[in-house]
């Protein structure tokens, strides 16, 4: 394959690739392991393959680096100066795919969390570590009613 990045393009890349791979994922994922929650990774059945899957909720979770899925408003989601339409089409891709998933597992009765990185800073991880603890006990107490 001929690689038609820069290389400074490449190296920019290259340290999202790593950063959306690793920790904020784990972060979540040792969380609610330590709340009792217990999940499935990454199941390929399922359309986008969510990050998380709760079957006894019903419940998937993704968690969304904020550049490649485009997050609105966001400021970690900042658009390159050189190629700039590349990568505008390339997000706008990304985004058509997470929403066309998002039907798809609606469709079948999935309900879907989507936490994006910016969420999970220092600064507001807690607020959103416990937002989605309550998200998922919700769904517990709506099946037992
Ligand atoms: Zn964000």
């Amino acid at each position: 394959m001929v690689d038609v990045h820069d290389k400074k393009t490449r190296s920019f890349n290259m340290s999202r690739i790593k950063g959306k791979d690793t920790k904020p994922e784990m972060m979540v994922r040792k969380f609610l392991f330590s709340k009792g929650f217990r999940y499935k990774l990454h199941d390929k059945t399922l359309a986008g393959k969510p990050d998380l899957v709760f079957p006894k909720f019903k419940t998937v979770i993704f968690i969304h680096g904020c550049y490649w899925h485009g997050h609105d408003g966001c400021r970690y989601f900042v658009i390159p100066k050189t190629r700039t339409d590349w990568w505008l089409d390339k997000i706008g891709k990304n985004k058509l795919r997470d929403s066309d998933n998002l039907s798809k597992l609606k469709r079948e009765g999935w309900k879907v969390i989507t936490v994006f990185e910016c969420e999970l800073k220092p600064a507001v991880r807690e607020k959103t570590l416990n937002k989605l603890q309550k998200k998922l006990s919700g769904v517990s107490n709506d099946k037992k009613n």
